[in-house]
């Protein structure tokens, strides 16, 4: 062999024996992985059919893992009532009845209450706080092992933001403006909203406008200025309130049978986490987009006034929300260490916050 040779074989070894070992951990990682197999799978939403940017986010979640999966894992999507009611996603999950779930886990606040924190509770993280707290900072895993009994694991995949504070019919100046309040208000926020004084009540998406129109509400939460005005809801009450105290940064659910989740092959997981990951990034920046959109138009062509809560108000749920959450946790350990967790890092991380991002808001308003 001459000098050149050489060179070229030993190149040629450096090649091979790095292709090599890529092949081996693969093989290692993905033993017996059937490369032809494909994975027809179900996925059921808590979403109505064509509901913008939450139904459309699963939808486009199930096309990027078909696509990067070269259609091997090939996942249907159901809206809410197509395959099963909207509130059985859980258990469709749980029981395998369908492989996968999109929804949001204070849902499941009945059969799990301590979920609500990998969702939102009032006055918690917004959407960067939960994604430090979900991806960094040890919250999937504590989210992960509370499912695991129930046969599921589970993804981050969504965040709606900051929310509005809601429709109203009567101007709140004071707390007794909260008094007898007839609002459509769910979860922890319609406890917190029932201690100070308000009727939370129970209803659906589809009843909110016409109970508002006609009167049989008062006042009620929906989601944002898009899909807000989508509802109709500006033409049925005079006065949108903010902040959305009560949902600051509600986190959506990628939930997966885990058994079915156990039979992936190692680069379909991959993709699974990737896709949701995305996902997840997707549907909060179409939230943050359609929704400055939305309050221009609010704002410039609507015949509506937005309001700030009043300070005393706002200073009031949040002292009622501390004392909903310690008589949860008092009543119940698996709600107590989600919520200390939680707390802990929310402690921490609001140091960080304070300096960074609520300074320089502060700074952009100054003149
Ligand atoms: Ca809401």
């Amino acid at each position: 062999m001459n000098k050149r040779n050489i060179f070229f074989y030993l190149l040629i070894s450096i090649f091979i024996t790095a292709c090599g070992s890529g092949t081996e951990s693969n093989t290692a990682s993905d033993a017996g992985a059937d490369l032809s197999k494909i994975y027809k799978w179900k996925m059921v939403t808590t979403w109505p059919a064509n509901f913008p940017i939450f139904q459309e986010g699963a939808i486009k979640f199930a096309d990027d893992v078909r696509a990067m999966s070269n259609g091997r894992l090939d996942v249907r999507v159901y809206a809410g009532g197509e395959l099963v009611p909207a509130l059985q996603v859980f258990d469709a999950v749980s029981q395998g009845i369908a492989e996968m779930g999109h929804g949001s886990a204070y849902y499941w606040a009945g059969k799990v209450p301590e979920a609500q924190f990998f969702s939102t509770v009032p006055f918690g993280m917004t959407a960067k706080g939960m994604n430090a707290w979900l991806y960094n900072g040890g919250g999937l895993e504590l989210w992960q092992e509370i499912y695991k009994p129930f046969g599921l694991t589970t993804f981050p995949m969504g965040n709606t933001g900051v929310q509005m504070g809601g429709w109203f019919n009567k101007q709140i100046n004071s707390l007794d403006d909260v008094k007898g309040l007839r609002m459509r208000i769910p979860g922890l926020g319609g406890k917190v909203f029932k201690k100070a004084g308000g009727n939370p009540v129970l209803m659906a998406g589809g009843e909110i406008y016409t109970a508002l129109e006609r009167g049989t509400l008062d006042a009620t939460e929906w989601v944002a200025p898009f899909h807000d005005m989508r509802l109709g809801l500006n033409r049925a009450a005079k006065y949108y309130y903010y902040p959305g105290w009560h949902e600051p940064g509600t986190a959506f659910e990628l939930m997966i049978n885990d058994e079915n989740w156990q039979t992936l092959p190692n680069d379909l997981q991959e993709i699974v986490k990737v896709a949701a990951a995305a996902t997840s990034e997707w549907i909060y920046a179409q939230m943050e987009f359609h929704n400055q959109a939305a309050l221009t138009e609010l704002r410039t062509k609507k015949n509506v006034e937005i309001l700030e809560f009043p300070e005393e108000v706002l200073k009031e749920f949040k002292r009622l929300t501390k004392e909903t959450l310690d008589e949860e946790a008092a009543a119940s350990p698996a709600f107590k260490r989600v919520y200390d967790a939680y707390e802990d890092f929310r402690n921490r991380y609001h140091a960080w916050d304070e300096l960074s991002e609520e300074a320089y808001q502060k700074s952009l308003r100054l003149e």
